[in-house]
């Protein structure tokens, strides 16, 4: 059977995301080399040409659902749920389910409004997202409204993280749950102010 995922390859000098289809027999490579039985992504074009090896515990299975942008939603992707109410985040279990990490909750994926959603990173990048926001709702605290975990590609200005322990603060691109200097967790927020886009369509109807 082939499935529709992403994963990490395990034989570049730095791990990146292949998208396409996972499957455990590969092909022949097309110089007529045969590859061993493992765990591959096949980018598809030319037979064999497009397949890379990838490690089994990144591998994440693509759903039907999609986010606001229409972007695909995969297993592990991490999901700010946004309304003029209220903002939450979700994590996709597995290709039916999402768990909203605020109260536990866990939700048809299909239920998801897909102009409420988005994806914001997924937790093989981000495997503390979860202990940083949990942080928050267990110490009373606004939970960070973050519309990305990586700015880098989108016009959002740098990430501004405070350290709730030491208040050391630290600007970067990506987001990180933890102060490593004293183990503190961190809250974030932006360089400059961010407004959410719900408020403002509300602010300007
Ligand atoms: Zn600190």
């Amino acid at each position: 059977m082939r499935v529709k995922a992403r994963a990490k390859s395990s034989n570049t000098p730095c791990p990146i995301w292949i998208y396409g289809e996972y499957i455990t027999t590969p092909p022949k490579h097309p110089s007529g080399e045969v590859r061993p039985e493992g765990h591959y992504i096949d980018k598809g074009g030319y037979p064999g040409a497009n397949v890379y090896a990838v490690s089994a515990d990144t591998l994440c299975r693509q759903t039907v659902a999609v986010d606001k942008r229409k972007r695909d939603i995969y297993e592990n992707d991490i999901l700010l749920y946004e309304t003029e109410e209220e903002i939450g985040y979700f994590i996709v279990q597995d290709t039916e389910t999402a768990v909203d990490i605020i109260n536990g909750e866990i939700l048809d994926i299909e239920a998801l409004q897909a102009e409420d959603i988005r994806i914001i990173g997924n937790l093989i990048d981000y495997p503390e997202f979860i202990e940083g926001m949990r942080y928050h709702v267990e110490n009373g605290l606004d939970v960070p409204y973050l519309p990305a975990l990586d700015v880098m590609e989108t016009p959002l200005p740098f990430l501004k993280m405070t350290c709730l322990k030491c208040g050391h603060i630290t600007l970067g691109c990506c987001y990180m749950a933890k102060h490593k200097g004293c183990g503190g967790y961190f809250t974030a927020d932006f360089a400059t102010k961010i407004y959410r886009e719900k408020e403002k369509e509300k602010a300007f109807a």
